[in-house]
């Protein structure tokens, strides 16, 4: 495999699982130090959803929104006196 960049040599780098389930290879570059992967295959599947069950940040942006969402909810919606 050739460099992405600047189609120098490249070696095997290190490997990593993607999505739990696919072995991918890292390359790096001799002569620019860039590092890449091999063809990434799994993009689509990746991109398939929107929620990933990767994305530990999904609830907390989401608590983080409450107090913000329920002050514009407040005014645009009033609160009503229920007793009366
Ligand atoms: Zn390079």
């Amino acid at each position: 495999m050739t460099c992405k960049i600047c189609d120098g040599e490249t070696a095997k780098f290190d490997r990593t699982k993607v999505l739990g389930k696919y072995s991918v290879q890292y390359y790096k570059c001799k002569n620019c130090g860039a590092i890449f992967t091999e063809e990434p295959y799994w993009l689509n599947e990746a991109y398939s959803d929107a929620i990933s069950d990767l994305d530990v940040g999904l609830v907390s942006r989401n608590l983080n929104n409450v107090p913000i969402l329920s002050k514009i909810l407040d005014f645009i919606y009033p609160p009503r006196n229920i007793a009366s």
